[in-house]
């Protein structure tokens, strides 16, 4: 009985093996569920069974996870939910409305968890969309959590050797490696003094940044001091609030690689100077192809050597950092209309598609009346050969916002704008192939994308607290 038992598995593994390929059966051992990553971005060739078998799930549950219609259609590039591992803390998360200035990092700092399990806890799949009032749900806040900076030589054995922790538990706070100036996080109720003085809170966020857009430091000190921070080689300053928080902004091109990056930090005070390296992680975002034909008179704008011209003179008058700022967030819309093509864009004109489109074109009729976003000063009013007839506006803090293809400019350089004045008219002057508006933004000297600071959870403070980490108690 027993041997008949045998023979009747063998012979069926004989049949199996040869319906399928040897490499079915050659599998490598799926990892165990806490080293499973998040997320999968599926590859070319794989299925969803294939990719259930890769990581020791189950296909149905992870169809079911990702809400697939049809589990035998997944595409190269889709990005898969993989499920929480067994005894994953979720049932008794909390649920938290996100408020005003609240991002998905600074929370998943908050609650020390990197923003990945976060987002796989409460099936976002992209954090930096996550908007005003929406529920997120939070470990339980039983376990205080100190925010600490390493020193040279420090890894994350070391500092859970020192502060008597399980290695896993450190490395669940801080997923990546350390490095002399990382913050770090620990279990603890120590005081925020574990932060190099004067700083009191410091929060880069929101984490990650997608390329053509800004993120924001800010920081609070414990007593007057001056900061600015260094990344992809240029130094930026820091913008005063009061006497106690300092802003500034990461503002990073669509044409950047995605990425960890490192901003540094230097901080000083009453002579005394402190510096640190901060992480930041660069998504890549999506962006369109646009390949634009033009003809006659307009194709000699096209030309690059013109064309770079004027982008080198805008992006000269662009090059403010004025102290004081007149901008209030979110910005408002500069007119009431559809958006016909968006910041960053491929662009080609009739050649390769060497450029990106610079700002974000809305489709509206000659005439409609263009308003300002926010207050500020105008700072170029004029007709240009490309831009047509053109308005720039220095809002302050190093936030400019330029107008182009008007039909009209209601206004001249050196006057003062309130937030929702009407400015110009909306028309197609210069290399233009119908009316509308482009609508440009610049922070600290490079264009980025406007829609990011329209949004409702753009995250900056409004006119007067500033939304820092909360010192631990
Ligand atoms: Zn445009």
């Amino acid at each position: 009985m027993r041997r008949g038992f045998l023979i009747t598995t063998l012979s069926l593994l004989l049949v199996l093996g040869a319906l399928f390929p040897e490499s079915v059966w050659a599998f490598d051992t799926p990892p165990a569920e806490d080293d499973r990553p998040a997320v999968h971005v599926v590859a070319a060739g794989e299925t969803l069974f294939s990719i259930a078998r890769r990581y020791g799930v189950d296909a149905t549950t992870l169809a079911q996870l990702n809400a697939l219609p049809n589990p035998r259609q997944i595409y190269a590039g889709e990005t898969l939910l993989l499920p929480l591992p067994e005894g994953y803390p979720r049932a008794d998360w909390q649920s938290h409305t996100l408020a005003l200035a609240e991002s998905f990092g600074l929370l998943a700092q908050r609650s020390g968890f990197d923003w990945l399990t976060l987002a796989r806890a409460n099936r976002v799949l992209t954090p930096e969309r996550v908007t005003l009032g929406q529920s997120i749900l939070l470990p339980p806040q039983e376990t205080p959590l100190t925010l600490h900076v390493a020193s040279a030589g420090e890894t994350r054995l070391t500092l859970a050797l020192r502060q008597d922790l399980p290695y896993w538990q450190l490395a669940h706070y801080n997923p990546a490696p350390l490095y002399a100036g990382a913050t770090w996080v620990a279990p603890g109720t120590a005081t925020s003094s574990s932060l190099p003085y004067p700083i009191t809170s410091l929060v880069l966020g929101p984490q990650p940044v997608t390329r053509g857009e800004a993120t924001v430091l800010t920081l609070e000190t414990a007593e007057l001091a001056d900061c600015s921070i260094t990344y992809l080689d240029q130094t930026e300053p820091c913008y005063r609030q009061d006497s106690t928080h300092l802003f500034a902004f990461v503002s990073l091109s669509p044409m950047l690689d995605s990425g960890e990056y490192t901003v540094g930090l230097t901080v000083t005070y009453n002579g005394s100077e402190i510096a640190l390296a901060l992480p930041l992680i660069v998504a890549p975002g999506r962006f369109g192809y646009e390949r634009i034909d033009v003809s006659g008179a307009l194709s000699q704008l096209t030309d690059p050597s013109l064309m770079e011209t004027e982008r080198n003179a805008l992006d000269a008058v662009a090059d403010l950092r004025t102290q004081q700022r007149f901008w209030e967030a979110p910005l408002d819309f500069p007119v009431q209309a559809a958006i016909s093509s968006y910041f960053g864009s491929r662009r080609s004109y009739g050649g390769s598609y060497n450029s990106y489109h610079s700002g974000v074109d809305f489709r509206a009729g000659t005439g409609t009346p263009v308003h300002a976003p926010a207050a500020g000063r105008v700072v170029l009013a004029q007709k240009l050969a490309v831009r047509g007839n053109a308005i720039m506006v220095d809002h302050g803090w190093g936030l400019i916002t330029g107008y182009w293809h008007l039909s009209q400019i209601d206004v001249a350089v050196g006057d003062w704008v309130t937030r929702g004045q009407v400015i110009g008219r909306v028309g197609s002057t210069g290399l233009s192939t119908g009316s509308h508006l482009h609508w440009e933004m610049w922070v600290d000297a490079k264009p980025i994308n406007p829609l990011q600071w329209v949004e409702p959870f753009f995250p900056f403070p409004p006119a007067i607290s500033a939304e820092v980490i909360p010192a631990p108690e």
